[in-house]
């Protein structure tokens, strides 16, 4: 048998002399000097800031593809969004549905839109979605709510960091009128005091309305730093507005038991007849896939047990205006499939992370506000119905992926659709 030589690799990836003649220290080696790829900066959209930048760009692509006649009518539309803006790019975006839910406060058939350039992946949310619908739908509840923002305070001990705490935990009426002070829809609702040595992290967590909230709780949470930094009797060394505790835009393992943003489970009963109609496996095979997979996820050392949340999370939250971002977080939750007593399929997920919004951030644009009108889900008083929502096309398309690898289908499926 051949063996993979590592170390003659590596020397490769390192040789003093590359192919095209420079050295290793020419290539890597700091170079000074005004770059002649340097844009005027100009952080508002304006016709003079757009003819500017393109008039360097025009060289390097075709303007029209970037910046069409939509993009340049509503181009003032994006200034909140968006900074040294030349246009837009475009995405396929197809269509899964109707998706049945039956939720708390998701209760219709939706048609969900889902921008990808991912070949296979709206088919197979959209089949997940039939399966779904023809057994009458997901049952879909919304389970609790929460952003964070998390300040830090460095003090000189653990006495003075104590004896900070024992201040902070008479402030919280006066704390929750400042930061709702920069809010008409945030509500300051938790403190959560955690020391770490002479470091004090305190947890302001909020419910955000129909806002996904990472500014409002930055806002809200800063007048109370602020606050903080000059009225505390016992001044921090250092601080600082967030000491990354709150889980913003990083999978851990605090928020798979606790919360960000909204957390939802959804679930479904699914005959054994439509099992094998839809996926062409059997409940059983299906349970067994999550034995297996599931130990899968241990020894990677994973944070919960899912196949591909984020491959619909990303898909709709790019259509819908989201930020794309927290994928990184509202991939994180459990998948769950089991065998009823009757022989039908029992699947359930729950994600407690889901960051949504039906208002703010990129909900408002154009393209983003037409997609979360498909769904009838745009606006004030949706947020929580787009969160089941969500949760339930996840559902669908762990359906849809264990019954491919299941029947053996999963390459069949990409290889037809993506070559
Ligand atoms: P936002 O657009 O900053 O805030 C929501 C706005 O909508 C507020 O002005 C709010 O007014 C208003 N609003 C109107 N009706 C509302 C309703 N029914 N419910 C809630 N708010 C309502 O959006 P955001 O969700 O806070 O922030 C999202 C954006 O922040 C995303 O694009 C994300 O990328 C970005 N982001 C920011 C940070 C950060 O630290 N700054 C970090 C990560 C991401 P009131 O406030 O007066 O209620």
């Amino acid at each position: 048998m051949p063996k993979l030589n590592f170390s003659r690799h590596v020397t490769s990836l390192f040789s003093p002399q590359p192919s095209n003649g420079s050295t290793l220290e020419q290539k890597l080696n700091p170079s000074f000097g005004r770059s002649p790829l340097r844009l005027t900066p100009s952080p508002y959209i304006s016709d003079k800031s757009l003819t500017k930048r393109w008039s360097k760009l025009a060289t390097l692509t075709d303007q029209a593809l970037l910046l069409d006649e939509m993009t340049l009518e509503h181009a003032e539309l994006y200034n909140k969004n968006i900074e040294h803006f030349i246009g837009t790019v475009k995405l396929p975006v197809g269509i899964a549905g109707p998706l049945r839910v039956n939720g708390l406060h998701a209760n219709d058939d939706y048609l969900v839109p889902l921008a990808t350039t991912e070949a296979a992946l709206v088919a197979s949310y959209n089949r997940g979605a039939q399966l779904i619908t023809e057994a009458g739908g997901a049952s879909a509840m919304l389970l609790n709510e929460g952003v964070s923002r998390t300040p830090v305070f460095i003090f000189n001990s653990l006495l003075e960091a104590g004896q900070f705490v024992a201040w902070v935990v008479t402030q919280y009426d006066h704390f929750k009128h400042i930061a709702e002070s920069t809010t008409a829809h945030g509500k300051l609702h938790d403190i959560n005091v955690n020391l770490e040595g002479n470091h004090v992290y305190l947890v302001f967590e909020y419910h955000t309305g129909d806002a996904s909230g990472q500014n409002m709780v930055t806002i809200a949470t800063n007048e109370v730093y602020h606050f903080i930094l000059s009225q505390s009797p016992i001044e921090p060394k250092e601080a600082f507005l967030d000491g990354n505790l709150s889980g913003d835009k990083k999978p851990n393992a605090h928020t798979l038991r606790h919360v960000r943003g909204k957390k939802v489970a959804a679930e479904v009963k699914l005959s054994k007849q439509l099992v094998e109609k839809y996926l062409h496996t059997t409940p059983e095979k299906m349970m067994r896939f999550g034995q297996v997979t599931t130990t899968g996820a241990a020894l990677s050392g994973g944070i919960g047990v899912n196949a591909h949340y984020a491959n619909a999370l990303a898909a709709l939250y790019i259509a819908c205006g989201q930020d794309a971002a927290c994928v990184a977080e509202s991939a994180v939750g459990i998948t769950r499939m089991e065998v009823s007593e009757d022989g039908s399929l029992y699947a359930s997920v729950t994600l407690p992370n889901l960051m949504v919004g039906t208002v703010g951030g990129g909900t408002g644009l154009p393209t983003q506000k037409a997609c979360l009108e498909i769904m009838k889900l745009s606006g004030s008083g949706k947020a929580k119905a787009l969160a089941e929502v969500a949760a339930a096309l996840c559902l669908a398309g762990e359906l849809s992926i264990v019954g491919a690898f299941c029947a053996d289908h999963f390459s069949r499926a990409h290889q037809k659709l993506a070559r």
